[in-house]
């Protein structure tokens, strides 16, 4: 089976929905995309007697990372499917029992959103396979430069978006505000792109969300917060909303800025990002790395701190821990590692597949 077209993403997640009463729920996004296309996704829980906590998963942001898709559909199907027939599950050699499967969707609910960017995946499938951005022509002045079109989607949440006043001059934040910039154009504001204002009217649509998941390639790590400077957790006002601190961010391992966040938060979050990467390796034995976002390169507007800061720029908010996925490497997956031959993608698949149910399961 080759990689799903955007019709056949499209149609795996109204099925499932279909196929599965009572079980999942189809959910419409509200905004089309800038080609008028409509997003689904898909609520996934038994029914409980108390309103349960929600883990939130959401793919194909980058639009040549095709195998995101196919890692949510995935693991959406085999919940669902291993819950009603009352089975455990098994990737390789990561096993979870049907009483875990049992257990981990009357616990929690989960949110999978498997194609963020329709428009982006079908350029990438069809005309650009390198292609990253969607496809949003607004900024791009009139240029026929066709790089000019689209904004990184995973650039263009609320965190730090004004990265020129936030980050040191000397550190190199991997954003652009040059719309001609092929690959991490952040956009002309925060939320200015109709895919991530889909995302975070997702998150608002479930306060009960603790934990998301962003899935992307690659690198084979599983990255938590923070992505825009080393973490520390002794000075509270060390933080992304203290405008002092502002010329100060992005550079490793100095004295002048680090993120704060909270001792416990952090132990959490490593602690989940670890059950991932031993789901993960459980299977055939690939070594996924935890470690904070900055650790991969210092970024802004990223989906993972957007996420976890929205309780502290609106304490009403409750607290989201933020991961982002990046499977697949370099070396093996010649000529493009964004995406591999199939049936390598389909070993990719388990690997994190299992690494998202052992994710779920350690955070019941
Ligand atoms: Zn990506």
């Amino acid at each position: 089976m080759p990689y799903l077209n955007i019709t056949e993403v499209e149609s795996a997640v109204t099925s499932l929905a279909t196929a599965y009463p009572g079980l999942a729920e189809l959910i419409t996004l509200p905004e089309p995309s800038f080609e008028g296309r409509t997003a689904h996704a898909l609520r996934i829980g038994a029914p409980a007697p108390i309103p349960k906590k929600c883990v939130m998963l959401i793919g194909g942001v980058h639009a040549r990372e095709w195998g995101s898709c196919e890692v949510l559909v995935h693991f959406a199907a085999d919940l669902l499917e291993a819950y009603r027939n009352g089975t455990g599950l098994g990737y390789g050699g990561s096993v979870f029992t049907a009483d875990q499967v049992q257990h981990l969707l009357r616990r929690l609910d989960l949110v999978v959103y498997p194609l963020v960017n329709p428009d982006g995946r079908l350029y990438s499938q069809t005309v650009k396979s390198m292609w990253r951005k969607n496809r949003n022509p607004a900024n791009a002045g009139g240029s026929p430069n066709p790089a000019c079109i689209g904004v990184d989607l995973n650039r263009n949440y609320d965190f730090l978006f004004d990265f020129a006043t936030a980050f040191d001059p000397h550190a190199d934040p991997q954003v652009s505000a040059d719309p001609c910039d092929e690959m991490v154009y952040c956009g002309p504001t925060a939320f200015s792109e109709p895919e991530t204002r889909n995302v975070r009217w997702l998150l608002d649509q479930h306060p009960r969300t603790g934990w998301f998941v962003d899935v992307h390639s690659y690198a084979q790590d599983m990255l938590y917060n923070w992505g825009d400077d080393d973490n520390q957790s002794v000075d509270p006002d060390m933080n992304f909303r203290n405008h002092q601190f502002d010329g100060k961010r992005g550079l490793p391992g100095d004295l002048a800025y680090s993120e704060y966040i909270p001792k416990g938060d952090e132990d959490t979050a490593r602690l989940l990002a670890e059950a991932f990467c031993q789901g993960v390796y459980g299977v055939r034995g690939v070594p996924y790395k935890p470690m904070t976002g900055f650790h991969l390169y210092p970024t802004s507007g990223t989906s993972d701190d957007y996420v976890y800061a929205r309780h502290y720029t609106d304490p009403d908010r409750g607290k989201v821990l933020g991961f982002t996925v990046e499977w697949g490497n370099d070396a093996a997956h010649s000529p493009n590692p964004f995406h591999p031959p199939w049936a390598e993608m389909e070993r990719i698949v388990l690997d994190v597949d299992a690494g998202l149910v052992q994710f779920c399961l350690a955070v019941t």
